[in-house]
């Protein structure tokens, strides 16, 4: 490959086109939101010289966009856990998590998430991250106050009740207002600082630096302008976030997401990180998968309502997350989705947008208002209601606390997809990556002297029918972390030059 091709994620340089290196480093991480500067935190603490690239011009990233909420638990629970009376046991995590995984899911990725949670909580606190212990008890996206444990998934839902006994895992920082983000990544940002860690801003990374063994040796960056060919002596760790901002990206691997949904998360959410991964041979797996949002709740309220598609007919246990509710609103039959409520549990969604489409004293007049079909509205309804006043729900098993009759008069609010209601996503495809953070090909070979973390890699968030709040930041903290160390301590590598191109 000549040296004068344009310099491209998808075309790695070979290191016989290197004329000279022009910074030298022990660990090279790509990215400094949530999962890099775990990674260089690690890696400067097992030894390592460490140079963070950002193309931004301050830290972040999504992570700082976010809500930072982090899934942690078992081991007998965290200490704000414990301190609200939850025993959190690491099977029950487990289960819970391998059934929310699904098809997809990544056992032995799971296992160590579960075993080395705690240990992951108190790193956080001892990076200075506060977390109150205090339990906040609506039924919440997130919460406003500085209140920290909350159930952030559907873990006390059918089905997964049934596998694993239920437990808040939710972490919120202790700051008011919706601000985890910002006061997580100042914390985080503070670590790398009092390190020795050099931060080159303003620093886009372009491509990855080859020899014909296949062995990632550095990246080429561009700062001012100019291309910089960086030699990383351990290796090159990719936390460059995902690709809900790359349209062709999105056309490509996952056309659910080009047009509706809103996409959340920053402006480098460009799939750099995968497209350098995958040109030196990184497989990239389920990028089909996305995180997406109906955020219905709060008010809680809205939950003793019901959801029903085109046909009129519930598709859901309403109780569960709002990802999983969304998720499957989207694959209904008919492209349609209406919150049905009785008026006297009707509260104004402040997140959700959803526009009020009919409104009725009886469930004909309503339906004709909507459009619906009025019998079998009238079925749906009454059978839901019916079952309701008993305590049951046979077809979803909606969780008894939010079941109660439907009184009329009833309201129902258009939730379809392009018609008012916000759904808002990102990606959850990736690098696929060993637990050691190293990553793979498609034959699961290592490919020697590249990591990957956080929304670059599939972690553990692989479905938004299993996500629950605080798995991605979770995971990309935490993986963060273990690319870091794992890269840290690998042996310098020998071989600077290649023979051939
Ligand atoms: C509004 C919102 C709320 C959310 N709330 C939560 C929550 O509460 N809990 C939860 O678990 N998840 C939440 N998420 C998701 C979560 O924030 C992200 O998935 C996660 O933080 C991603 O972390 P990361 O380290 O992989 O990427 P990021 O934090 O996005 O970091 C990637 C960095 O790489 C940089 N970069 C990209 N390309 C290059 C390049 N070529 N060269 C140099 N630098 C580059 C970017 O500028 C960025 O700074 C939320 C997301 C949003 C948008």
């Amino acid at each position: 490959m000549s040296s004068t091709t344009k310099t491209a994620p998808s075309r790695p340089r070979w290191v016989a086109d290197i004329a000279r290196w022009d910074f030298e480093t022990d660990v090279a991480i790509v990215g400094f939101g949530g999962a890099g500067a775990c990674a260089a935190i690690e890696a400067a603490d097992a030894g390592a010289e460490v140079t963070l690239f950002e193309v931004a011009s301050a830290s972040g990233g999504s992570t700082e966009l976010s809500s930072a909420e982090v899934y942690l638990g078992g081991s007998g629970g965290t200490r704000v856990q414990r301190a609200c009376g939850y025993e959190d046991s690491t099977e029950d995590m487990f289960n819970y998590l391998m059934a929310a995984g699904g098809d997809l899911v990544h056992e032995a990725k799971v296992r160590l998430y579960c075993e080395e949670s705690t240990g992951h909580f108190d790193w956080l606190v001892s990076m200075g991250a506060p977390y109150k212990n205090t339990e906040y008890k609506e039924r919440a996206i997130m919460a406003l106050t500085d209140d920290c444990l909350l159930y952030t998934g559907s873990e006390k839902c059918w089905p997964f009740r049934e596998v694993a006994k239920p437990c808040p895992r939710g972490h919120n920082l202790e700051v008011e207002g919706d601000n985890g983000g910002p006061l997580l990544m100042k914390t985080l940002t503070a670590q790398v600082e009092k390190r020795s860690i050099r931060v080159e801003y303003n620093a886009r990374a372009l491509t990855l630096i080859i020899n014909p063994e296949g062995e990632v040796l550095g990246t080429v960056v561009r700062i001012d302008g100019e291309e910089k060919n960086v030699r990383a002596r351990h290796g090159v760790i990719l936390c460059a976030g995902g690709f809900v901002m790359n349209t062709e990206m999105l056309k490509q691997y996952c056309p659910r997401l080009v047009e509706g949904p809103m996409p959340i998360g920053n402006p480098g959410d460009t799939g750099t990180g995968l497209l350098m991964g995958q040109a030196v041979g990184g497989a990239l797996i389920n990028m089909d998968q996305h995180f997406i949002t109906l955020p219905y709740y709060p008010p809680s309220s809205l939950t003793y309502g019901i959801f029903v598609n085109a046909q009129s007919q519930r598709f859901i246990n309403e109780d569960c997350y709002h990802s999983r509710i969304a998720s499957s609103a989207l694959d209904q039959l008919g492209g349609k989705t209406y919150l049905i409520v009785s008026a006297e549990d009707y509260a104004h969604p402040p997140f959700m947008n959803a526009p009020i489409v009919g409104t009725g004293e009886t469930i004909e007049e309503l339906a004709e208002e909507v459009g619906l079909h009025p019998g079998m509205l009238r079925h749906t309804v009454e059978f839901y209601s019916e079952n309701a006043a008993r305590g049951e729900d046979p077809l979803f098993h909606k969780s008894p606390e939010w079941l109660k009759a439907m009184p009329p008069p009833y309201a129902a609010l258009d939730c379809t997809l392009g018609e008012g209601a916000i759904y808002a996503a990102f990606t959850l495809g990736g690098l696929d990556t060993q637990t050691t953070g190293e990553v793979l090909t498609t034959e699961k070979q290592v490919i020697p002297g590249l990591y990957a973390a956080g929304r670059t890699t599939c972690g553990i968030p692989r479905t938004a029918a299993g996500y629950a709040s605080g798995l991605s930041v979770g995971d990309a903290t935490f993986f963060g972390r273990v690319a870091g160390r794992t890269c840290g301590q690998r042996s310098p590598q020998q071989s600077t030059q290649s023979s051939t191109g």
